[in-house]
C-alpha cells in the first residue's frame, strides 16, 4: 500500500469513531482536574486505550498515562502527546464549583485528539506496513499553578518538578523518544484553522514571602514591620525595570499578592507573592530574573522586612522543528485551505513542551475551532470537526509520513537536529534554577 492509501485507510477510521472522539473530550470538560490530581481524566485514558487493544502504564509522573502501540518491524519512536489538566477561572460558567478548574486552555481537546490519532493508527493496523512504534502519553501538569500544593508534593517525595514533561524527562520517558508532537487549541482570527511553527517563551516560576513583624494596627503600629508595604513596593520596583527590558526579549513579569495579611487590625508580618519572569531566550530569562530580585529584595529593605524567595526552573522557550512543520502543514492542507494556515507566530506564553523541544524533534502546531482568549470565561469550542478532528488526522497522518518507507523521513530529521541541550544539561539547568534566596531582617 503506498503512503496516501495508509493515511486514507487512518482517516477513514477516524472518521467512523468521530462521535467517540468528540464524547471524550466533552466527557473530559466537564470534569476538569488541576495538575497531579487529574484522577478521573486520566482513568478514562487509560479505560480507551485498552478498549483498542494498547497496552498502558499508568501513574507515570503520578498521574500520567502512557499507551503503546508497538510496529511490526523495529524503527524510530515517535510519541504523541496531550494534557490532562485544566486551569482554574472560577469566572468560566464551566467552573467546577469547588475547586474552579475549568478546560479554558483545550487540553480536553488535545486529549482528544491523541486518543483520535490513537484510534486511527491502531484500528487501521497501518503499523504493519511502516518502521517504528508509536507512544501515546496523556501528561499531567502543565499548567505551572499551585505552587504550593506541588512543594507538598515535592517534600514528600511524589514529585522532584512542577511540570508533567519535565517530571517524565527525569524519569527517563523521553530517552528512547526519537520525535515528539502534541497540539494546542488557539483562538485564531477569521477564517483561519492551523498556526506551525510557533515558538514561546520560557520561565522562571518564583515564590516570594515578605516577613514583616506583627503589632497593633492602630495603637502601635510603629513596633510593626509592614510586609504587606514591602511587598507593594517591591512590585513597584519590579514595574521600574520594565524599561530597561530588551523588546526582542519579549519580557513578561507579572506577580501576584496570594497573601496579603491574616487580620486587619494587625500589620501584617507574612505575605506572599507568586511571580513568573519570562523571557524568549535563556539569557533573558536570567538577566531579567536578577533584575527582578533586586526588586523584591530592595522592598524589603526600604521597611526593614526579611525576604525569601524561592525559584523554581519554570519551562524553556519553544523552539520548533521546521521539518516537522512542513509535513504537519502538507497534511493540513488536506482539510484546510492553504489560505486558512499561518506560518510562525511568536507567544509570549510558555509551554513545558518548550522543554522537550530542547532535547528533541517537537511538533507544536495550533488549531482553531475556538473561541475566546485562552484562560479567560469567553474561551469556548465552536467547531468540533476543526478543534479534535483535524489535528487527530493530521497527527497521524504525520506519524505515517515519519515512519515509512523505512521510515526514512524520521531518520534523516533526526540525524540533522542539534538538541539545544543534553539530558544532562537539561537536568543541570533545572537543578540551577532551583534555589532560595533569603535575606534576613533588615530593620
Ligand atoms: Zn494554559
Amino acid at each position: 500500500m503506498n503512503k496516501s492509501q495508509l493515511k486514507q485507510r487512518v482517516c477513514d477510521a477516524i472518521d467512523y469513531n468521530r462521535e467517540k472522539i468528540i464524547s471524550i473530550g466533552e466527557e473530559i470538560f466537564s470534569n476538569p482536574e488541576l495538575g497531579y490530581k487529574e484522577i478521573k481524566t486520566a482513568g478514562l485514558v487509560s479505560r480507551e486505550m485498552k478498549k483498542i487493544g494498547l497496552e498502558v502504564e499508568e501513574n507515570i509522573a503520578v498521574t500520567g498515562v502512557k499507551a503503546s502501540l508497538p510496529g511490526e518491524r523495529p524503527g524510530p519512536v515517535i510519541a504523541v502527546l496531550g494534557e490532562l489538566d485544566a486551569i482554574i477561572c472560577r469566572e468560566h460558567e464551566a467552573a467546577d464549583k469547588e475547586t474552579g478548574a475549568v478546560h479554558a486552555c483545550g487540553h480536553n481537546v488535545q486529549i482528544a485528539a491523541m486518543m483520535g490519532a490513537a484510534i486511527g493508527l491502531t484500528v487501521s493496523k497501518v503499523l504493519d506496513e511502516l518502521d517504528g512504534s508509536v507512544e501515546f502519553m496523556a501528561v499531567p501538569a502543565e499548567e505551572y499553578v499551585e505552587l504550593e500544593y506541588r512543594g507538598t508534593l515535592k517534600e514528600k517525595g511524589e514529585i522532584e518538578y512542577y511540570g508533567g514533561k519535565q517530571e517524565l524527562i527525569k524519569r527517563g520517558y523521553f530517552d528512547d523518544v526519537d520525535v515528539a508532537m502534541m497540539i494546542h487549541s488557539l483562538n485564531l482570527q477569521g477564517d483561519k484553522k492551523v498556526i506551525v511553527g510557533g515558538t514561546g517563551n520560557g520561565f522562571i516560576g518564583k515564590n516570594v514571602q515578605f516577613i514583616g513583624k506583627e503589632s497593633h494596627a492602630g495603637s502601635a503600629p510603629e513596633m510593626g514591620v509592614n510586609a504587606l508595604n514591602a511587598a507593594m513596593i517591591a512590585i513597584g520596583n519590579i514595574h521600574a525595570q520594565r524599561e530597561t527590558f530588551p523588546d526582542q526579549e519579549r519580557v513578561r513579569v507579572h506577580p501576584i499578592i496570594t497573601k496579603g495579611g491574616d487580620i486587619v487590625n494587625v500589620v501584617p508580618a507574612d505575605v506572599r507573592m507568586e511571580t513568573y519572569v519570562r523571557a524568549r531566550t535563556i539569557e533573558g530569562i536570567r538577566t531579567s530574573n536578577e533584575k527582578v530580585n533586586r526588586a523584591i529584595i530592595a522592598g524589603g529593605y526600604a521597611v526593614g522586612a526579611g525576604v525569601k524567595i524561592s525559584e523554581t526552573p519554570g519551562y524553556l522557550p519553544l523552539l520548533r522543528t521546521a521539518e516537522l512543520d512542513e509535513l504537519f502543514r502538507n497534511n493540513a492542507k488536506e482539510f484546510v485551505d492553504e489560505s486558512q494556515i499561518i506560518e510562525g507566530a511568536d507567544f509570549t506564553g510558555s509551554f513545558d513542551f518548550g522543554d522537550v523541544s530542547h532535547l528533541i524533534p517537537a511538533l507544536h502546531p495550533f488549531i482553531g475551532g475556538v473561541e475566546g482568549n485562552l484562560h479567560t470565561r469567553d474561551f469556548k469550542i465552536v467547531d468540533k470537526d476543526t478543534a479534535y478532528i483535524l489535528p487527530a488526522k493530521a497527527m497521524a497522518m504525520t506519524v505515517i509520513d515519519l515512519l515509512f518507507d523505512g521510515a526514512s523521513v524520521a531518520k534523516s530529521i533526526k540525524e540533522n537536529f542539534k538538541p539545544a541541550m543534553t539530558k544532562e544539561e537539561y537536568l543541570a539547568y533545572l537543578e540551577e534554577n532551583s534555589r532560595i534566596i533569603e535575606k534576613s531582617e533588615i530593620g
